[in-house]
C-alpha cells in the first residue's frame, strides 16, 4: 500500500503545484505524508457533503478540483463551515488534495475532459501556455465537431452528456445558427472572451456567464454566427474527475499499488431548482 506522500508525488507529475495561477491555493490541504492510501475519492468541491462521502467510503485521500481555503485564513474551527470540514478529514485520517489552475492548463485538462464529454474532437488550447514548447497545454480547447449541429442541438446534446443540474444549459444567440468549430472552457469562462473572439468559432460552452460581458460578446462577434451556451459550473468540471479517476487507476497499475479510485457523483453545484418562465414581458406586471 502506498503511502499519501508517494500518491501526491504522482499528482504532482500530473498537475505540478508551480503551473497553478499566483492567486491559486493548489496542493496537500489536510494529510499525513506517512499515512497508506488504499481508497481515493475525486470530486469538484471540498465540501461538508463530500468529505462525509469521503469517510463514508472509507476514502484515505479525497482529491477536488476547487480548493478549500483560497485565502489566508486564522481559524479551522469546526463552528465554521470550512473548519468542519478540516475537523470531519482529520478526525477520519483523510487526506485532502486540490489541482485547481494547475488542472485547468494540464494536457489532459479539465476541458479536455469538458470536450470529451461533448464528444467533440480537441484541435488546441484556446489559451496555450507560452512555456509549453509543444503548444499541448493551457486555458480551454479549441474543438471541431465530426457533424456540424444547429446550436439548439448543440444544447441539447449537452444537456444530455454533461451531469444533470438544475441549471441544464442556457443559450445566448440564435438557436438555428450552425456550429462546426467550438471553444470549451469548464468553470467560469468570460474572462476569455478576446480569445474566443479570435480564434474564430462559431460558438462557446462554459459556465457562470453573466448579462453584461455576454450582450456586449454577442453584439461584438462582427457578423459570424456566435453563439453562447451556458452550462452549470460543477457540470463543466465534473467529467475532469473522471478523466483523473482514470490517470491515478493507471498509474496505480504502474505501480501495483492496488488502489480502490472514485469518482463522487452528488451535485455539489449550488442552484438546486430551475422554473421556466411562462409569462411574456407584456403581460408580467407591466402596466396596461
Ligand atoms: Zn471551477
Amino acid at each position: 500500500m502506498p503511502r499519501l506522500s508517494e500518491v501526491i508525488a504522482e499528482l504532482e507529475k500530473l498537475w505540478p503545484a508551480e503551473r497553478a495561477e499566483s492567486w491559486d491555493a493548489v496542493g496537500t490541504v489536510v494529510g499525513d505524508p506517512g499515512q497508506e492510501v488504499s481508497r481515493v475519492l475525486f470530486a469538484v468541491d471540498p465540501v461538508q457533503e463530500i468529505a462525509d462521502e469521503a469517510v463514508e467510503l472509507g476514502a484515505d485521500l479525497l482529491v477536488t478540483h476547487h480548493p478549500l481555503y483560497l485565502r489566508g485564513t486564522t481559524t479551522v474551527a469546526a463552528s465554521t463551515f470550512k473548519g468542519r470540514v478540516v475537523h470531519t478529514l482529520i478526525k477520519n485520517d483523510v487526506a485532502l488534495h486540490v489541482a485547481h489552475t494547475n488542472a485547468d492548463t494540464a494536457d489532459p485538462g479539465v476541458s479536455d475532459a469538458l470536450a470529451g464529454a461533448l464528444d467533440v474532437r480537441v484541435v488546441r488550447p484556446l489559451v496555450p501556455d507560452p512555456a509549453d514548447p509543444a503548444g499541448r497545454r493551457g486555458l480551454g480547447r479549441v474543438c471541431e465537431l465530426d457533424h456540424p449541429l444547429t446550436v439548439r442541438e448543440l444544447a441539447a446534446r449537452a444537456a444530455e452528456r454533461l451531469p444533470a443540474t438544475a441549471q441544464g444549459i442556457r443559450v445566448a444567440g440564435d438557436p438555428e445558427a450552425l456550429v462546426r468549430t467550438l471553444a470549451v472552457s469548464g468553470g467560469s469562462g468570460d474572462s476569455l472572451f478576446d480569445h474566443v473572439r479570435a480564434a474564430g468559432v462559431d460558438a462557446f460552452l462554459t459556465a457562470d456567464l453573466r448579462h453584461h460581458p455576454a450582450s456586449e460578446f454577442l453584439a461584438d462577434r462582427a457578423g459570424r454566427p456566435l453563439a453562447l451556451l451556458d452550462a452549470a459550473h460543477w457540470a463543466t468540471e465534473w467529467p475532469w474527475c473522471e478523466q483523473a479517476a482514470a490517470q491515478l487507476d493507471q498509474i496505480s497499475d504502474r505501480h501495483g499499488w492496488g488502489l480502490r479510485v472514485h469518482v463522487s457523483t452528488t451535485v455539489t453545484d449550488p442552484w438546486t431548482a430551475h422554473a421556466a418562465s411562462t409569462h411574456p414581458t407584456s403581460t408580467a406586471g407591466a402596466p396596461n
